[in-house]
């Protein structure tokens, strides 16, 4: 994916929109991909303008994922759609914020920097895509898992495994059994 240099970003700003194929996906997943695979192509739109010695990103990217459900293990679609505005700064130039232990508080801000005149489009892309990535994903809200014992999809039919034992049955099991010639 193109890296901008600032120089590029002129009075009328800059930009940058391409499509998220596969290959662009996976680059941009890397080793956090949590699981999430690219599933079809997205797209992402985001323009640059210079604000001093600030660069400013806004646009918004889709990125269509899929994943298996956390509970069951069936493929779940993960559609992401996001809306993109930060803030570049020139590493090592970033404002301070005045949270209580002085850390910089980037995410909240929609903060970030950039590195010798040069936008990184696609780390910004991938900022943006991982912080979206949801924790778990599942097939649908109450989704009923897999059964522990056997393995079943219990959304599809019941295995049985799991039918609650009244005692006082299981001890009438047990004789008619014994009696049993
Ligand atoms: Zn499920
Ligand atoms: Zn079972």
């Amino acid at each position: 994916m193109k890296r901008i240099e600032l120089h590029e970003i002129g009075e009328q700003g800059f930009d940058a929109h391409g499509d998220v194929d596969a290959e662009t996906c996976e680059a941009l997943l890397g080793d956090e991909s949590m699981g999430y695979v690219w599933a079809q192509t997205g797209h992402y739109s985001v323009y640059l303008t210079r604000v001093k010695d600030a660069v400013r990103a806004v646009g918004n990217a889709s990125f269509f994922l899929k994943t298996s459900c956390s509970r069951c293990l069936t493929e779940v679609a993960v559609p992401i759609e996001n809306s993109i505005d930060v803030t570049l700064f020139a590493q090592g130039h970033e404002p301070v914020a005045s949270s209580p232990d002085g850390e910089l508080l980037e995410e909240d801000m929609g903060v970030s920097c950039y590195d010798n005149d040069t936008v990184d489009l696609e780390a910004l892309l991938r900022e943006e895509l991982l912080l979206c990535l949801p924790m778990a994903s599942l097939c649908r809200e109450d989704c009923a898992g897999l059964c522990l014992e056997c393995g079943n999809n219990n959304n599809e039919r019941p295995c049985g495994c799991h039918k609650p034992v009244d005692p006082r049955f299981s001890v009438l099991t047990t004789l008619v059994q014994t009696d049993t010639p």
